[in-house]
């Protein structure tokens, strides 16, 4: 069947650092975007350049209630994704999770439209296998303080696979891994933003443990490039795919170059780890490259400085510009 070229699509958690990006780059290619966020962890402020085009629409409502509206693609990307948010009200973190995507993939159902989720590499847990790989089952504590996220994002992807099985839906899922960029919101609590929040306040660094725990981090442009592939994949190719950048690094090294591209004072300061926090994460990319064609391009050196700069454009920050 050929492609309508102009799609109304649905992006839930469109009000969010992820969704914000992909709504504009919907918009930007044509499409009809239907925005729906309940301003959990999302703001106003981050889709404020789209209100008031013809081709974008916001709803404020919750997707643990149902949802009627007609669409032809849904991205499901509404959950916080902060282990700091994710663990403020927990139940309702499982609940968006699952309630969410057992709405969002009976509006599906009814409307037969195809529908991307984005799931996480804490599926994964602490990893036993480096790097991780799709068809990698994962080492996640079901009841520790990280599990209303991970289990609830492995029970979404259960509930994606099935909905495919038994009603064969138009599913994809996405792995994504650690994302970082403008739109992330300072008090987001990621390492990212509070390295660069403190950094440009000439602030302490918090490193949780000794530091030498590891995250890969992909510059959201990547990110989002990674999912658009993946909706317009196939319908033979579902997933679950990891989308992340493999440029693997300690908290101790983030800090580092933070600190020295932001021409920082800071210092670091050492605080205890959280419970269950994973030692090692590092997606295998090669399904991503083989099926989608798809690769990270931003080094990061080069994400981290545009997201500085937008950090510091966001705060006024007075701190020093970059050693040249
Ligand atoms: P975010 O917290 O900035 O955005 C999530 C959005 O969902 C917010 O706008 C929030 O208000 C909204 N939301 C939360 N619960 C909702 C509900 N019940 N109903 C409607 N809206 C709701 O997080 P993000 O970084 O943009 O992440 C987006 C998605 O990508 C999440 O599903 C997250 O699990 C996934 N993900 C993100 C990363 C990352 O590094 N950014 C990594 C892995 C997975
Ligand atoms: N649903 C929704 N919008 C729709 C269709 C369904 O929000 O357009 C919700 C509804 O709450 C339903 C859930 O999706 O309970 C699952 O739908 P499904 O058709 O799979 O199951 P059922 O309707 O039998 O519960
Ligand atoms: N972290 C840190 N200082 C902070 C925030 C986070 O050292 O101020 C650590 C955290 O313990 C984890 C890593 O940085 O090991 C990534 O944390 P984040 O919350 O960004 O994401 P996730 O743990 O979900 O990958």
């Amino acid at each position: 069947m050929k492609e309508k070229d102009s799609l109304r699509v649905l992006v839930t958690g469109g009000a969010g650092f992820l969704g914000s990006h992909l709504c504009t780059r919907l918009v930007e290619e044509g499409h009809d975007v239907l925005c729906v966020d309940n301003f959990y962890t999302g703001t106003k402020a981050n889709i404020a350049p789209l209100l008031g085009h013809p081709r974008f629409e916001l709803m404020r409502h919750d997707i643990t209630f149902p949802l009627y509206v007609e669409v032809d693609e849904i991205y499901n990307l509404a959950c916080p994704a902060s282990p700091v948010h994710y663990q403020h009200d927990p139940v309702q973190t499982t609940k968006t999770c699952v309630h969410g995507s057992i709405n969002m993939l009976g509006l599906a159902k009814r409307v037969g439209a195809r529908i991307l989720q984005a799931s996480t590499s804490e599926v994964y847990g602490d990893p036993t296998d480096h790097p991780q790989r799709e068809s990698y089952w994962g080492h996640v504590n079901p009841n520790g303080i990280r599990a209303c996220y991970d289990e609830g994002k492995r029970c979404a992807e259960t509930l994606f696979a099935d909905y495919r099985r038994q009603y064969g839906l138009r599913v994809k899922v996405a792995r994504i891994f650690n994302t970082y960029g403008p739109n992330m919101h300072p008090d987001d609590g990621r390492v990212v933003s509070n390295f660069i929040m403190q950094a440009l306040a000439n602030e302490p660094i918090t490193i949780y443990g000794d530091g030498t725990q590891t995250r890969a981090f992909c510059y959201v442009d990547d990110l989002i490039d990674g999912l658009m592939r993946l909706m317009r994949s196939p319908d033979d190719f579902w997933g679950p795919v990891n989308i992340g950048n493999p440029s693997e690094m300690n908290m101790l090294e983030l800090a580092r170059e933070i600190v020295a591209l932001t021409g920082s004072r800071s210092e670091v300061r050492l605080f205890p780890l959280p419970g269950d926090d994973p030692v090692r994460r590092c997606p295998d990319i090669s399904l991503a490259r083989e099926v989608l064609g798809w690769d990270p391009r931003t080094q990061v050196t080069e994400g981290l400085t545009r997201t500085i700069a937008y950090f510091r454009d966001r705060t006024g920050s007075a701190a020093s510009a970059p050693a040249s």
